[in-house]
């Protein structure tokens, strides 16, 4: 199984990324997540999109594909993979289509999950996280604030820099401007379905394999 997800930043595009990843036993590529390891660890890559990440901005499609390719060319993404967060720009999307005839891909599924833009705003600004342990906690259901102790291991919770209002509003501007684009390239190629992405976990997850006419082995 290949799939590509796209979603707008907040939409629980990362919760349906790694359940399916689960499911399907395929490799969970996140691009957000590996430009994230990439800046902790101060690499070169790390250098370059750190400010761009903080400003809710896009890090540059050569970049971009040059890490997509080299991971989708490796043997552990010969059987399948799940793809989140790439292509989110044409050029990302043209590329990738080139890298598939290389591979002799054509297979893959593209699925979009919706959201109204103002419930995002409401969830990703109430987000806190453990620099420790990655948990992810609400300040509006968990009740917590920006410095709390996390709940499981006691360190600090932290607001990541892009989940600020203007850097979330940024995002989904730079969602809006760039990846529509995208999903209409793939609906074009009869590639695209969409799922609403506003409903319960459990829910999403079942129409996205509905959707896929699939019967995933959990
Ligand atoms: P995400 O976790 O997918 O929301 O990604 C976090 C941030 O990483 C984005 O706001 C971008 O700055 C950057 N990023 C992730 N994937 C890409 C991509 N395919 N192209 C450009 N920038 C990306």
């Amino acid at each position: 199984m290949r799939i590509l997800l796209f979603g707008p930043p907040g939409v629980g595009k990362g919760t349906q990324a790694k359940l399916l990843s689960t499911e399907f036993k395929i490799p969970h590529i996140s691009t957000g997540d590996m430009l994230r390891e990439a800046v902790a660890a101060g690499t070169e890559l790390g250098n370059i999109a750190k400010g761009i990440m903080a400003k809710g901005g896009l890090v540059p499609d050569d970049v971009m594909n040059g890490i997509v390719k080299e991971k989708l060319s490796s043997s552990s993404t010969a059987k399948g993979f799940l793809l989140d967060g790439f292509p989110r720009t044409l050029p990302q999307a043209e590329a990738l289509t080139a890298l598939f005839e290389t591979l002799h891909i054509d297979d893959y599924k593209v699925v979009e999950l919706q959201i109204n833009p103002e419930e995002v705003v409401r969830r990703l600004s109430s987000r806190l996280v453990c620099p420790k342990d990655g948990k992810i906690f609400s300040m509006i259901t968990d009740h917590l604030q920006i410095n709390s102790p996390c709940p499981a291991c006691g360190s600090g919770l932290i607001q990541r820099q892009d989940d600020r209002e203007e850097a979330i509003r940024e995002r989904l501007r730079v969602y809006d401007a760039t990846t529509a684009p995208v999903i209409k390239y793939y609906t074009a190629r009869g590639k695209a379905i969409s799922v609403d992405g506003s409903a319960a976990v459990e829910t999403v997850n079942r129409a996205i394999k509905a959707k896929l006419q699939v019967n995933a082995s959990v």
